[in-house]
């Protein structure tokens, strides 16, 4: 490890853009199939799945890996694995996305199936907070292009259990923008924010900079991605006006082939523009990266200085929904790392 590897691991960081989803490496995969499948599937199966080359092949094989998520410890296995490998990096928060979208999609008889697998959510989270230190919440993500009335419901669970699961910090939309954008879910955001959920979206990923216009007209507070911002100057200012978070992933949207390289992503421009910019995995086991990664690749490809990387990991607590004595108290940790 170089002396900046070295930095990059002791800043404490936060990770507001993680899908446990896409936390689950090769390995972990295979060990689920096993459990489940009458012919489980080898190493280099599992490795194949994870080779795609455009957004489309991405989702198909988000949808290969979801399937094997059956049961709460199945759920428990992946995010203590995923807590454990973020405790590595230098990881001290995460708010992560669990797409119940997807758990209530896949099951004919959804009644009462969320509670269980969220049960084993918590035992990992529990263990990760008391074993490692690291502090979670969860983000419960809605899948835009399924019906409207599933991301209802996937949102009222989370209105419902939150009371008792302080947890459950937020809501989310992901995937596939271009079939549906954020405005027919206008009301229900709303309802959350009464409800007391923060609210987070995926927007100006493959789409254009209308499309994060439209996320923050629903009151999103925190705009994943926000790729295609760069091409809209008014945006930028409103952004920056509102100081809105923005999650950015530059390695995932070159993986999707939305960002030619890491070098051509608008990072360095929202950077220097003064933007509340974070840097995020989104989903590492499938991208070959990780947030440790991303600081690297900040440095190697569009050098970021120690101070600026500094800067990052500030905005990564700035931008959490972490209590604010506990963001003084993290940002004065960064200030004296040396
Ligand atoms: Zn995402």
């Amino acid at each position: 490890m170089n002396d900046m590897e070295a930095f990059i691991r002791r800043l404490p960081k936060a990770e507001l853009h993680l899908h446990l989803e896409g936390t689950i490496l090769p390995a972990t995969l295979v060990e689920l199939s096993q459990r489940h499948d009458a012919s489980p599937l080898t190493l280099a199966e599992a490795e194949k799945i994870y080779q795609f080359t455009d957004f489309s092949g991405f989702m198909d094989a988000f949808r290969a890996i979801t399937r094997l998520l059956t049961g709460p410890e199945d759920y428990e296995l992946a995010a203590w694995r995923m807590c454990q490998r973020l405790v590595e990096q230098g990881v001290v928060h995460a708010e992560v996305y669990i797409s119940v979208g997807v758990i209530y999609h896949w099951r004919e008889h959804a009644e009462g199936v969320v509670e269980p697998i969220f049960a084993g959510l918590e035992r990992a989270r529990q263990r990760a907070e008391r074993e490692l230190g690291l502090s979670l919440y969860w983000i419960f993500d809605a899948v835009r292009h399924f019906t409207v009335p599933e991301a209802e419901r996937v949102f009222l669970k989370a209105a419902e259990l939150r009371p008792a699961h302080p947890s459950i910090i937020g809501i989310g939309l992901g995937g596939d923008e271009r079939q549906r954008g954020s405005e027919p879910f206008h009301e229900m955001y709303a309802e959350a924010a009464k409800a007391g959920l923060r609210l987070t979206n995926h927007a100006g990923e493959t789409t254009p900079a209308s499309a994060i216009w439209e996320a923050l007209s629903i009151g999103s507070e925190r705009i994943g991605h926000a790729l295609s911002a760069v091409e809209d100057e008014s945006l930028l200012d409103e952004l920056k006006a509102r100081h809105i978070p923005l999650e950015l992933n530059p390695t995932s949207n070159v993986r999707t082939g939305v960002c030619p390289s890491f070098a051509a992503h608008p990072l360095r421009r929202y950077f220097d523009a003064g933007l509340l910019v974070t840097l995020n995995s989104d989903d590492p086991a499938f991208f070959g990266s990780d947030i440790a990664n991303e600081y690297l690749l900040a440095h190697t490809e569009q050098g970021f200085t120690r101070e600026e990387l500094r800067q990052l990991a500030a905005n990564s607590f700035a931008a959490s929904f972490l209590p604010e004595s506990e963001k003084a108290h993290r940002l004065a940790q960064i200030a004296s790392i040396k």
